[in-house]
């Protein structure tokens, strides 16, 4: 048996980057109590100046009042202790996007937390199945897969990985809509249905970007207008990480072969550091 979500009051984050600080903000928006766990204190505090960021927008934007602000960060504790994790009856993992690490994470968990407690990854394009290989409860590690900027995007891909129970995928199903998420299910295939079909547009418009096909600025223009897509491809991959976008190229490339191959460019940004947004350099300044 797994906890329900009516037994669900805490939930752990691990992982305070984009998408670790976005999962944890929209957690205690709804009320659960938060460990967020990063591996130093500097990349703890990056999460909460991201959160306290997020919310004074939504003040500002009359979403928002300041007490529920304030009791949305007062409901949110950081660490870097893995154990602080012990007491969440539900961990939910955004670190990197590598399979080592998130193998070495979940071997971790498993052995930490209670044995019914549901472990669920944001991997944007790794097998649930290969993280879940490495722990004791195959059948309790589901992806949740959220968009960024989490706290604004509706959408959670729901990931089913090979040995996932049919009360795992219910429960995450659940837990996202408790959030205020819409769902919807895929395979444990490579990039899932999201990534496996944004990942070569992004590719593409890099590629025409370096090919002189035309500038950013007309390339995104012309995906905007011409396709009614909210944002080009180089702004997007800006606003994703490059070097997120990069690993998940790279699993995809090798998992379904040369029509995934990453751009040349965008290997050269990340080699760089030039990483979008997050780094204040992308293809775009910011
Ligand atoms: P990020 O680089 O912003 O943050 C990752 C964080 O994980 C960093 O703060 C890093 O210090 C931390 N970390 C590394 N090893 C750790 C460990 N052992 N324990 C705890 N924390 C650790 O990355 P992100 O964009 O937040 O992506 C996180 C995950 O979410 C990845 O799997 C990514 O593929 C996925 N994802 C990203 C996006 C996106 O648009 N950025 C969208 C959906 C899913």
């Amino acid at each position: 048996m797994v906890r329900t979500l009516s037994d669900i009051d805490s939930i752990g984050v691990v992982g305070a980057g984009t998408m670790g600080s976005g999962i944890a903000q929209v957690a205690a928006q709804a009320g659960y109590e938060v460990t967020m766990r990063d591996i130093q204190e500097e990349f703890v505090q990056n999460g909460f100046d991201t959160i306290e960021g997020s919310l004074d927008r939504f003040v500002g934007k009359d979403k928002m009042s300041d007490e529920e602000a304030e009791a949305t960060l007062g409901r949110i504790t950081g660490t870097t202790d893995l154990a602080d994790l012990t007491d969440c009856d539900i961990v939910v993992e955004a670190a990197v996007e590598d399979m080592d690490i998130k193998q070495d994470i979940f071997a971790d968990l498993d052995e930490t937390l209670p044995e019914d407690v549901v472990l669920a990854t944001n991997t944007s394009t790794l097998s649930i199945t290969t993280i879940a290989s490495v722990t004791e409860r195959e059948a309790q590690i589901v992806g949740l897969h959220f968009m960024n900027p989490v706290p604004v995007m509706k959408g959670v891909e729901v990931v089913v990985g090979e040995k996932t129970d049919d009360d795992v995928t219910a429960l995450a199903h659940e837990l996202a809509e408790d959030l205020g998420k819409e769902t919807w299910e895929s395979d444990d295939k490579p990039g899932f249905v999201t990534n496996r079909i944004l990942m070569p547009w992004l590719n593409e418009g890099i590629r025409a970007f370096d090919e002189g096909v035309a500038t950013k600025e007309d390339i995104d223009k012309g995906m905007k207008l011409g396709t009614n897509v909210p944002m080009g491809p180089l702004e997007l991959a800006d606003h994703i990480g490059l070097d997120i976008c990069l690993d998940a190229s790279e699993t995809l490339h090798e998992e379904l072969g040369d029509r995934y191959k990453p751009a040349y460019l965008l290997k050269r940004k990340v080699d760089a550091g030039d990483l979008g947004k997050k780094t204040g350099k992308g293809f775009y300044e910011y």
